[in-house]
């Protein structure tokens, strides 16, 4: 049995967005981040989750496992990440019962604090912020040091990620921040798929409930055009982008 307690957000029983095929999907409370486009700010405070073991989650999970057994489960949030234990034992968990066990993370938490989770789980989703390290500071706070270290680092085991990125005009949807993100990129072995999210305005109204300032009430999101433009990018270097 489980005994590493988690923090959790919420759950998700026929995820289609977090990975391969029919997913449950996790989210876990608590990030270190605050990028200025996040949708969820409600999961920023770890404290306002809901406790649980992993043998405690699982049990609910295996409930599903016959919807699942074609996808399998994704870890989110917030950021997983900074609760490595709980992931670490979740993951061996699902391995126990079959499933296929993928994080989403941003990559923020070092990798000398989660290696463990990072090198066990079956597929990471690495959310890469910006290629540019002082832009990646501007959006999140925080540097991307640690998300190209993670992302060297499943290089090197020789496990899958796939990169996601998200376009925000004026912000993320640059030429040429794209081209350097894809050039990049273009070297990694393990980078099985690149997904590119538009910015969405959805989570808007929680900025406001949460009477947190929000800075891109301005911002539109991104047009069909400009998405298949950004696409085409990595297209044209041969990446196999989404
Ligand atoms: S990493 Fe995700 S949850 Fe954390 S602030 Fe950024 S968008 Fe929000």
């Amino acid at each position: 049995m489980g005994s590493a307690k988690g923090f959790i957000h919420s759950t998700e029983t026929f995820g289609s967005l977090d990975g391969p095929g029919i997913r449950y999907v996790v989210f876990l409370q608590g990030c270190p981040l605050q990028c200025l486009y996040c949708h969820n700010p409600d999961s920023w405070d770890i404290n306002s989750g809901t406790q649980k073991t992993a043998a405690e989650v699982m049990e609910d999970i295996v409930r599903y496992k016959s919807f699942i057994s074609s996808g399998g489960v994704t870890i989110s949030g917030g950021e997983p990440l900074i609760q490595p234990e709980f992931v670490s034992e979740l993951i061996d968990l699902g391995h126990q019962n079959g499933l296929h066990m993928a994080i989403d993370t941003s990559g923020a938490v070092p990798l000398n604090c989660c290696e463990e989770a990072v090198r066990k789980a079956d597929l990471i989703l690495l959310d890469i912020k910006s290629i540019d390290n002082d832009k990646c500071l501007k959006i999140t706070g925080r540097g991307n040091h640690n998300a190209l270290q993670m992302l060297d680092f499943r290089e090197r085991v020789g496990k899958p990620v796939w990169i996601r990125h998200v376009l925000v005009p004026g912000l993320t949807l640059i030429e040429s921040d794209l081209i350097r993100l894809a050039e990049y990129l273009k070297f990694y072995k393990c980078v099985q798929k690149i997904e590119l999210l538009p910015f969405h305005k959805m989570g808007e109204y929680k900025w406001q409930v949460l009477c947190r300032s929000y800075q891109l009430y301005g911002t539109p999101e991104p047009t069909q055009e400009e998405m298949e433009a950004a696409r085409k990018i990595f297209l044209d270097r041969g990446l196999p982008v989404s």
